[in-house]
């Protein structure tokens, strides 16, 4: 998608701090961070948000899901972390292209619905 912000990560056209990349997703770190570690794990095909998930992008997600622990990990974050997926309107999504964030650090990151 020519116009998505998180496709022009992708596609190199907008820099990002990057941490993980296989064929197909990309982490980088978010700009805003909201905890010491906060990675946007995204897929690299653009899908907009979970309410718009086609049959054949479960396989995608669940290896995003698998490589989530990786990347705390490696980022500081070794004794657990968070990972949120805003979606819609009601979840409060501000870049429709579906990215997970994953929020932790050396301490917990805080209640569950505050918004970050
Ligand atoms: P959402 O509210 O859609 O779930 O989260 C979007 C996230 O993208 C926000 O946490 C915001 O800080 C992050 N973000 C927005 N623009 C950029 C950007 O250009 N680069 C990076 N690395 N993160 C961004
Ligand atoms: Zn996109």
């Amino acid at each position: 998608m020519s116009d998505c912000l998180f496709c022009k990560i992708v596609e190199g056209k907008i820099p990002s701090a990057k941490v993980y990349e296989d064929d197909d997703m990309l982490a980088f770190k978010d700009i805003a961070p909201a905890r010491p570690v906060h990675v946007l794990l995204i897929p690299k095909k653009h899908i907009t948000s979970l309410a718009t998930l086609a049959a054949d992008d479960a396989g995608v997600l669940g290896r995003m899901l698998a490589r989530a622990n990786a990347i705390a990990v490696e980022q500081g974050s070794p004794d657990g972390f968070r990972v949120i997926i805003n979606t819609g309107r009601v979840g409060q999504q501000e870049v429709p292209h579906l990215h997970i964030h994953i929020v932790g650090g050396p301490e917990p990151v805080g209640p569950m619905l505050k918004r970050i």
